[in-house]
């Protein structure tokens, strides 16, 4: 890892040279009519670059592409093997450029730099390498029939597939898309968010010059109203795979009803629980843990553990522990190697989270952080981490999503009430349990509704580990294996030996 210092930082992002066209059929493209959207480093307020505004026309233009790169054969028919050695030769290319694209997500959503190297972009790659790798292990199948008759399973691209993804990880989550849907042969199209588009129009530079054929692989910056929207409309996209809002994720169901019965796979918003029972004798750890679970990416991050259950006997004890974690929060200047925390994304969310902690209190909740939530005199939308205290899960806090820096702590009696509290939430992401109770752990983990559970840890994560929810949270899994099923259609065929 290198050991930039802060002013290093800014000199190398003062030097990047930014891109912020569209990725259209092989080459970089302005939208229809030059429309563009403004890119801001949230650290600053200041104005990035301008990006392509893209239109129905230019989805119209991408779908093309998309469709007769796919009927061309030439990368939906490649050998696995081929297919393995470009996607191998774009993962070596992400770690070449690790710095330049670690410094574009940090400039361009305000997460600090030492996270994007050591987490948004290695996951990248290996996110890469793992299905590149994977897809020569991905089988058909003869299956068992009538002696006179062959049956096979084989399994075939579904066709054009489009990605809308958020801004909290950028190329991570692009890449938790893309990765899986190239290796099997699909085209893809990505919308990036309006707020963090620049690391995924770089990515399909990098991309072509791994050699993924024009039309394969295509990035349409947009609004969602206007570019996400035309893609989960459109009649020639087969599959739409999407990360954000859970209302969002609603609209993609509804266009899909609407237009052709798109396949769609969401993964949506969360509101997950953290549970500390009093036999847990590593309570440092755990504060650490819970700490870390809603601070880190500013807590913009889906899996956030915002909600916090402490069990009666130690509740006092716990919440000590726990603010002392929370001071190593405090928001930094994105660029500075030492920043735990950055800038909010945006004005915008800034606000939200702001009202958002303004409704709890209004409702009861007690501020237990000394901070002020405001981080004053800064041109950038920075939030100081805050833990507040609720009596119940009637206080808003409890219910909705704010997707930032804030934590709801309410004290619980014993295994029911817990599980009943946890589970009483339309979200059903993740969530974790510390017990020094191995009984306690299987039962609790057992009976909460949530895609993903951890026992004494907290976002513990790899490749091979499916990711995902429940309920309103969405549904089919990024990561692992079986990510490879959302992008690929079963074909049966039958043949007859008879003749
Ligand atoms: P968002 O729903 O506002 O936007 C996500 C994407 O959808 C963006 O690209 C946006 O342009 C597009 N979009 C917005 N409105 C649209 C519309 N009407 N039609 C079509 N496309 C539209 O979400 P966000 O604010 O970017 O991200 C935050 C949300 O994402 C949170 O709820 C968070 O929990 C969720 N998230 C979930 C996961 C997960 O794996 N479950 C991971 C990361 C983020």
């Amino acid at each position: 890892m290198n050991q930039y210092s802060l002013s290093e930082w800014q000199q190398k992002a003062a030097a990047l040279k930014l891109e912020g066209r569209a990725w259209i059929g092989g080459a970089y493209s302005d939208a229809e009519n030059n429309a563009t959207l403004t890119s801001i480093n949230p650290a600053n307020n200041n104005k990035l670059i301008d990006i392509a505004d893209c239109s129905e026309a230019d989805v119209e233009r991408a779908v093309g592409f998309a469709r007769a790169a796919l009927d061309s054969g030439d990368w939906s028919q490649l050998a696995p093997a081929k297919r393995r050695k470009v996607l191998e030769r774009l993962a070596d290319l992400v770690a070449e450029h690790a710095e330049e694209l670690a410094l574009l997500e940090c400039i361009d959503m305000g997460k600090p730099i030492a996270d994007a190297l050591a987490f948004d972009i290695p996951e990248t790659e290996h996110c890469l390498r793992f299905y590149a790798g994977a897809i020569e292990t991905h089988t058909d199948e003869v299956l068992p029939t009538e002696s006179h008759v062959l049956a096979t399973v084989t399994r075939e691209p579904v066709g054009v597939v489009a990605a809308v993804v958020p801004w909290n990880f950028p190329l991570m989550i692009c890449c938790w898309k893309l990765a899986p849907a190239l290796a099997t042969g699909n085209s893809v199209i990505i919308k990036p968010a309006e707020q963090s588009s620049l690391s995924a129009i770089r990515l399909a530079g990098l991309a072509a010059q791994a050699g993924i054929p024009a039309g394969v692989f295509q990035v349409l910056p947009g609004q969602g109203q206007v570019t996400g929207q035309a893609l989960g409309l459109h009649t020639d996209v087969d599959c739409l795979t999407f990360t954000g809002s859970t209302q969002t994720g609603k609209r993609f169901m509804a266009y899909s009803a609407e237009s052709n019965l798109k396949r769609v796979w969401l993964e949506c918003g969360g509101k997950s629980p953290q549970i500390i029972f009093s036999n847990c004798q590593q309570l440092e750890r755990a504060a650490a843990a819970a700490a870390a679970a809603i601070f880190i990416n500013q807590g913009e991050v889906c899996i956030a553990a915002s909600r916090l259950y402490v069990e009666d006997d130690i509740y006092e004890q716990f919440l000590q522990l726990l603010l002392k974690e929370a001071k190593q929060y405090q928001p930094g200047d994105p660029l500075d190697p030492q920043s735990r925390a950055g800038a909010m994304v945006d004005q915008l969310q800034f606000d939200r989270v702001v009202s958002g902690v303004n409704e709890a209190i209004a409702a009861g909740a007690r501020k237990l952080t000394d901070a002020p939530l405001i981080v004053n005199q800064s041109q950038g939308w920075y939030l100081n981490p805050t833990v507040l205290e609720c009596d119940s899960n009637n206080n808003p806090l409890m219910r909705e999503e704010l997707f930032g820096p804030v934590l709801g702590v309410c004290r619980f009696s014993g295994e029911d009430q817990v599980i009943a509290l946890a589970n009483d939430s339309v979200y059903g992401l993740g969530a974790g349990i510390w017990t020094d109770n191995l009984g306690q752990a299987h039962r609790v983990s057992h009976q909460l509704h949530a895609g993903m559970v951890w026992v004494n840890s907290y976002a513990d994560g790899a490749i091979t580990v499916p990711f995902g929810g429940r309920k309103q949270s969405g549904f089919g899994r990024d990561k692992s294996i079986h990510a490879l099923d959302k992008y690929t259609d079963l074909k049966s065929t039958w043949i007859d030996l008879s003749h």
